[in-house]
């Protein structure tokens, strides 16, 4: 059986392109996806900083598929795009004319030895998976002084601005319980900087400062031994590779991230280590298949994996199907528009929007979101969560 479009994940990217489809007018669109529940995942950061229950981030994937579009509640394990056919676990074969590939990535825990037995004890953490997030939140509100350590990997993460926001969202909490004096906070990535685009570096290189964060750049955490409470970071530097232990109290990561293994181990996957699906940037088109499309945070585009990404992306792989459907050159371009919400204290944040030139584009030119403002605070508490539900998934925005 042949279906005109095939959906691979029902996550941020496959029910906002599932739902523009059906707008226009496609009435075959599958979508194929295993899971019970749908997150929300930008809220996790507020999870973690105890102010939003899990709950509140959470949907069944039931009420979210759009009318109209086929559910296969099954996981892809095998995807064959020489006979444009997708694999289930439950022995489906399911063929396509157009694949939308966007099952999102994995956390690779493995990669950093020590890591996942330091998160199953009492002193490490992560706001990256729904069971861990409520732990931060228990973990910084225990927290009575000591050293702190926040970590991310250099390598692409989704939403590679969440770690700090961790950070600044725990010393705000420190603050105002008066441990933060008492505490030794550090910042370590395997990035060269704070944030790439050099307007918001500025205003995040002060808050850093505010809070008393030590940073530590392209440090990337390579071990955790959870029985001395010990991170071991590795700089690579003009005397080439050097490692450094430190100490910690509260140890908070974001694991290094890869594509899904099903990804990694098909044709469409790149050769790097990490597998992401590599696309054209404008156009979302795979490489070496013109009738496989990729987006989210699975596809190799040179910019941030967010959800505000998706927005931009969702449009354009939409329009570029439609296209390739109908036997037209797949036209529409994304020009690498991500935004990254930091949240720099309990009621602060600075919007970072930017594209694929690394310039700041704000959607809304009149408001200087380059300083740390309360309205914008609210924007993140309330109004995209709202936007996300009723605009985003539902193909209207
Ligand atoms: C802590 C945190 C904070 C964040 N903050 C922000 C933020 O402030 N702003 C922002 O824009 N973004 C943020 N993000 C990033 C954003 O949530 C992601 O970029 C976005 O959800 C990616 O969407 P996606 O559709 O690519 O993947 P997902 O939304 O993760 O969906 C992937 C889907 O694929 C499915 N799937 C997986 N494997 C299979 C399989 N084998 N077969 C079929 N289906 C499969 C999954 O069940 C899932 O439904 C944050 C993320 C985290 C973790």
């Amino acid at each position: 059986m042949r279906h005109r479009v095939v959906i691979v994940g029902a996550g941020s990217a496959g029910l906002s392109v599932a739902a523009r489809l059906r707008r226009a007018g496609e009435d075959d669109v599958v979508l194929v996806d295993p899971a019970t529940w749908h997150y929300y995942q930008p809220l996790w950061t507020l999870v973690g900083a105890g102010v939003v229950p899990i709950a509140q981030s959470r949907r069944r994937q039931a009420a979210l598929v759009p009318q109209g579009v086929a559910w296969v509640r099954d996981a892809v394990v095998d995807l064959d795009p020489d006979r444009h056919v997708v694999v289930t676990a439950g022995g489906g074969r399911i063929g396509y004319e157009v694949l939308v590939c966007c099952p999102g990535l994995e956390l690779a825990v493995d990669l950093v030895p020590g890591l996942s037995e330091a998160m199953a004890g009492p002193a490490a953490s992560t706001n990256y998976t729904a069971e861990l997030a409520p732990k931060t939140a228990e973990l910084v509100r225990r927290f009575r002084g000591g050293r702190a350590l926040f970590c991310a990997p250099g390598s692409p993460i989704k939403c590679p601005g969440a770690p700090q926001k961790a950070a600044y969202l725990a010393c705000d909490q420190w603050r105002r319980r008066g441990v933060l004096g008492d505490a030794e906070v550090t910042y370590a990535t395997g990035a060269g900087g704070i944030f790439g685009v050099p307007e918001f570096a500025r205003v995040l290189e002060g808050v850093v400062e505010r809070y008393g964060i030590a940073t530590r750049f392209s440090s990337e955490l390579v071990e955790v031994d959870p029985e001395r409470r010990a991170a071991t970071f590795e700089t690579v530097g003009p005397e080439g590779k050097q490692r450094t232990s430190l100490d910690y109290d509260l140890l908070w990561a974001a694991p290094p991230q890869r594509a899904p293994g099903f990804v990694r181990d098909s044709p469409l996957a790149s050769a790097g280590e990490y597998g992401w699906v590599p696309v054209d940037r404008h156009s979302l088109v795979h490489q070496r298949y013109p009738e496989v499309f990729a987006l989210g945070d699975v596809c190799d585009a040179p910019t941030s994996k967010t959800g505000a990404a998706i927005r931009r992306q969702a449009p354009v792989v939409t329009e570029n199907v439609v296209a390739t459907l109908s036997g037209r050159e797949p036209l529409a371009r994304y020009d690498g528009y991500a935004a990254c919400p930091f949240t720099t204290a309990l009621n602060k944040m600075v919007l970072a929007e930017f594209d694929y030139s690394l310039s700041p584009r704000p959607s809304v030119p009149f408001i200087d979101t380059k300083r740390e403002r309360y309205d914008m605070w609210l924007l993140k508490r309330y109004g995209l969560p709202a936007f996300y539900w009723n605009v985003m998934l539902k193909g209207l925005g």
